[in-house]
């Protein structure tokens, strides 16, 4: 049985007329199917650079990165499905033809997932808009709706980059914890970038601590509640919380 994901002694500069920036240092870490796995880091410190080279927009300088065990090429791109800090809904499109936008790129309109994307809307209390303009949802709805237009291609993998930072902290605290329910309820597998040590000890299983650019893997804290399946919500209530809230804050602000 191999991973789901391998990342091996993963590395990656940017080359510029000023020069040269070193990015990420030999990054290596395991995601196996089911996981949810938050990365944080100091800000600059490379964690886009890092979801970029794993979705496959940016090619390794050294390093291995096998999908299910096949290194990963172009076509491994329609496994991974990449959510952004903006949301990208097309303004001119309704939420349900943002909604298909993938699915018309892949030739993949076909009554069923029309149903799947249908039965997503529903699931996810956004059924009553499908005709409106993205300019017609609050920053909460927009980012529902663009997690069903990743989820309606049925990714092995997601990848979340920053997903939430765009919205208030209110709308935050509930966007994501509709959004870790979701993926938690159709175990998706998932990688998620976060400034916001809360919102990974909230959300996550695993989290890699990166450390300032370029980016090594600093540590990796299991996170485990005595509890099992509770929403993010829940999490931020339980007495293991604040302990590994303060782990990882030690982690970060330790220097080295
Ligand atoms: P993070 O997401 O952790 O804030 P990034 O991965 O976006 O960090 O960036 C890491 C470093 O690489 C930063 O110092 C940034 O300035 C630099 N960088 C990012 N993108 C480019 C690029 N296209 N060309 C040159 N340097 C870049
Ligand atoms: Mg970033």
């Amino acid at each position: 049985m191999h991973s789901l994901f391998e990342i091996q002694h993963l590395s990656y500069a940017y080359h510029t007329m000023q020069g040269e920036t070193a990015a990420l240092s030999d990054i290596t870490f395991t995601v196996n199917t089911g996981d949810f796995i938050a990365i944080v880091g100091p800000s600059g410190c490379g964690k886009s650079t890092l979801l970029n080279l794993l979705a496959g927009m940016l090619t390794p300088e050294s390093g291995t990165l096998l999908l299910n065990g096949i290194p990963l090429t172009a076509d491994s791109r329609c496994h991974i499905g990449y959510m952004l800090q903006q949301d990208y809904l097309l303004e001119w499109r309704s939420i349900w033809k943002n909604v298909l936008l993938g699915l018309e790129i892949r030739h993949e309109v076909t009554e069923e997932s029309c149903s799947y994307a249908k039965q997503l809307l529903k699931q996810y209390g956004l059924e009553k808009f499908s005709h409106s303009k993205p300019s017609q949802l609050s920053g909460g709805m927009r980012q529902r709706a663009a997690l069903v237009r990743t989820l309606v291609l049925k990714p092995d993998l997601l990848l979340l980059d920053e997903p939430f930072s765009a919205l208030d902290y209110q709308t935050r605290l509930s966007v994501s914890n509709d959004i870790g329910s979701i993926i938690q309820k159709e175990k998706k597998t998932a990688i998620l970038v976060t400034h916001d040590l809360s919102e990974a000890v909230s959300m996550a299983d695993r989290v890699i601590v990166l450390s300032s650019r370029p980016a090594r893997v600093k540590s990796i804290l299991q996170i485990q509640f005595a509890e099992t399946a509770l929403t993010p919500f829940e999490r931020r209530n339980m007495p293991e919380f604040k302990e590994y809230f303060n782990l990882l804050w030690k982690e970060l602000n330790e220097h080295g």
